[in-house]
């Protein structure tokens, strides 16, 4: 089966649903070593065009696995997955390849930058898998770097950067062909707290801006940011909350008699 270039249209479209992301009943199984590890049952998520989701949950409940299966990493092993409005649940290796270039942007813990690339050409790799013109090209990659705040090290390589420095790079190549949609899997993971904060604030303004923003985190001060947070034990959504965090705590006070101006 072909792709075509977009995700959108085709015969397999969902019906009538706005929701970028909707997944129905998706379970993973590894199987190891006659081990089978029930890694996600039941999951069933929607995300909306221009949230900012947090997934949260303590170490082994499937963060990971989830955001691997919604980046098209992986693929389920039981369930539906649309993607606006398409099914990807079960496409093959290289049509996956083919949306996550276009249509799905990665910011990862260790930053994922390639060593022997230039900034510029880390930020403009995604771009040369497709047909677009040079310029064009150029032109996005000045836009993306001056976006984080780094058109100035352009020619820098990533060993000279700092941890945070190379993070907002990171972000600039996630952002760099326009996906539909950007993955975090732990994005402050590797920094202290200033450049946490730094990267953080940059994910919200870029979410202010229209992005849509799916974050895996196990740190409370960081799933805060997001609009919406999805608690995931043992493989499974056991509690979601919405509104941000001062969102919450306004509602609070004004459900206990304190008016909020
Ligand atoms: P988290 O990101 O929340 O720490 P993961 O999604 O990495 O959790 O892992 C969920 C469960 O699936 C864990 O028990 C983990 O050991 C298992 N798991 C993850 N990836 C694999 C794999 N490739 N093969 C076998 N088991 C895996």
């Amino acid at each position: 089966m072909t792709v075509p270039d977009t995700v959108s249209g085709g015969p397999q479209q969902e019906e009538s649903s706005p929701s970028l992301i909707r997944l129905e009943g998706i379970s993973k199984v590894f199987y190891t070593d006659e081990v089978e590890t029930h890694a996600l049952s039941g999951i069933h998520l929607v995300i909306q065009p221009g949230e900012y989701l947090s997934i949260a949950g303590p170490s082994g409940c499937g963060k990971s696995t989830l955001l691997s299966l919604l980046g098209l990493l992986d693929t389920p092993t039981d369930g539906e997955y649309w993607l606006a409005g398409r099914d990807v649940a079960n496409l093959s290796f290289s049509d996956r390849a083919k949306i996550r270039n276009r249509e799905i942007g990665f910011i990862f813990q260790a930053f994922n930058l390639i060593g022997d690339l230039t900034v510029y050409e880390n930020v403009e790799l995604p771009l040369t898998y497709r047909r677009m013109p040079s310029d064009e090209r150029r032109r996005r990659v000045q836009e993306a770097l001056e976006r984080v705040g780094m058109s100035h090290r352009v020619k820098h390589f990533p060993s000279q950067l700092s941890g945070g420095q190379q993070q907002r790079v990171a972000v600039a190549r996630a952002v760099v062909g326009s996906p539909k949609i950007l993955l975090a899997d732990e994005p402050t993971g590797n920094l202290d707290s200033t450049n946490s904060e730094q990267v953080m604030d940059l994910l919200s303004e870029l979410h202010q801006e229209g992005a849509t923003i799916c974050m895996v985190t196990h740190d409370p001060r960081y799933a805060r940011y997001a609009t919406r947070t999805v608690h995931l034990f043992d493989g499974r959504i056991v509690e979601e909350e919405t509104g941000t965090e001062r969102q919450r705590e306004e509602q609070r006070l004004e459900e206990s008699g304190y008016h909020v101006s």
